[in-house]
């Protein structure tokens, strides 16, 4: 199912055009308009989902399968030294377009992509509690 007001969805149908790094029926790889590095793509769907919660069974497997194979591309084609790949999930995550993305950074030797967090800490007790929590539903 499209959504008619969702911009991905028009980008991966081919109603809007797009630099198209692959395509095939169920997904449209795409470059980002403001990219984090050179290179950086986006794996959609022709299919609306909302975000990973909601994205199927199939089209995960099969999103994985085409980051792996198209880092390899990428890394051949761009002399890039690694990837980051990643996707968002809800606005708190720091999704601004609602429908489901994962993004292929190429990551280049002293480039300046930020995508660092702070490590913290945690006792065995609040480890136990996290796990029993998750682990009982
Ligand atoms: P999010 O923040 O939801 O994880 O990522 C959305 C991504 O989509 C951003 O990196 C943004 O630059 C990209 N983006 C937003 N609108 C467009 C567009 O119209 N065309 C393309 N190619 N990329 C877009
Ligand atoms: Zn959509």
């Amino acid at each position: 199912m499209k959504k008619d007001d969702c911009i991905f969805c028009k980008i991966a149908n081919g109603e809007i055009p797009s630099s198209t790094l692959y395509e095939d029926d169920d997904f449209r790889i795409f470059l980002d308009l403001a990219p984090a590095s050179k290179g950086h793509a986006l794996i959609v769907p022709k299919e609306h989902f909302d975000n990973l919660y909601e994205l199927s069974d199939e089209k995960a497997s099969k999103a994985l399968v085409l980051a792996k194979k198209t880092i390899s591309k990428m890394t051949e084609a761009l002399k890039c030294d690694g990837f980051n790949v990643l996707q968002n999930n809800n606005e708190c995550a720091g999704q601004t377009v609602y429908h489901f993305h994962m993004h292929l950074i190429p990551r280049y030797k002293g480039d300046d992509v930020g995508l660092k967090w702070t490590p913290g800490e945690n006792t065995q007790e609040e480890r136990d509690e996290i796990v029993n929590k998750v682990r009982a539903i």
